[in-house]
């Protein structure tokens, strides 16, 4: 199965996909974490993105395509993917849909998960999460059962804040969502593959919702069907 989870930043696209990553047994390729961990170990890439991630803005399309391009072929997404955080606008789209049209492959369904913007600000300055694991945690929505102690992993001590989870960068993120990414929504629409949950529900509700998109739907058969 190969789907995208899109929703502006705070929608639960990372939560989501963990859990539908065991469901499934295929792999989240999380672009916005791939940039953390190579701003983390000071990779070349790490560098050249550092200051872009950090006040929210998109880093460069090429940039985007080719990592993509080289994640998909390795041999852990052979059951399928899930993106999260890719494509953010139309440019990477249509090269999404080019670079699965020449590896053979071709996209299930696009998951739309949609809030409030109100709510997303509280969201995102309120989360932080396991660095062992990568469980997400909220200040006020979710608290771990032990405080300082994962409950998915157990280590202690672990718990990290993103730097552009601040007031500021978040803004800015939320503007390059309305302006650049939601206009792929029609994209999507127009090639019957768009589906909408209700991100505002409890997140067990929100994972109910998509499993039974994801039941319904079977885009890749439909579109290589016609
Ligand atoms: P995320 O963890 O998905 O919120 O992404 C964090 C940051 O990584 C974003 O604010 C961007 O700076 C960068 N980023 C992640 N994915 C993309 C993308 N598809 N295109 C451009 N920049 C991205």
């Amino acid at each position: 199965m190969r789907i995208i989870l899109l929703g502006p930043p705070g929608a639960g696209k990372g939560t989501q996909a963990r859990r539908l990553m065991e469901k499934y047994d295929i792999v989240q390729i999380a672009t916005g974490d791939i940039f953390r961990e190579n701003v983390r170990t000071e990779t070349p890439l790490g560098k050249q993105v550092e200051v872009i991630l950090k006040e929210g803005r998109l880093v460069p399309d090429s940039i985007l395509t080719e990592m993509i391009s080289e994640r998909i072929d390795r041999s852990d997404c052979r059951n399928g993917f899930i993106l999260d955080g890719f494509p953010r606008n139309v440019v990477q789209a249509e090269a999404l849909e080019k670079m699965l049209k020449e590896k053979g492959l071709c996209l299930d369904c696009v998951v739309q998960i949609e809030v409030d913007d109100e709510n997303l600000i509280e969201r995102i300055s309120g989360r932080y999460s396991c660095s062992s694991c990568g469980e997400v945690y909220h200040d006020k929505f979710k608290k771990p059962s032990r405080p300082e102690s994962c409950d998915k992993c157990g280590d202690f001590g672990k718990f990290i804040r993103r730097t552009d989870d601040n007031k500021e960068s978040v803004r800015t993120r939320l503007e390059v969502y309305h302006t650049q990414t939601a206009p792929i929504l029609p994209f999507y629409r127009s090639r019957e593959i768009l589906k909408s949950v209700n991100g505002m529900a409890g997140m067990d509700e929100v994972t109910r919702q998509i499993e039974a998109v994801l039941k319904a739907e079977n885009g890749c058969n439909r579109l290589s069907a016609e």
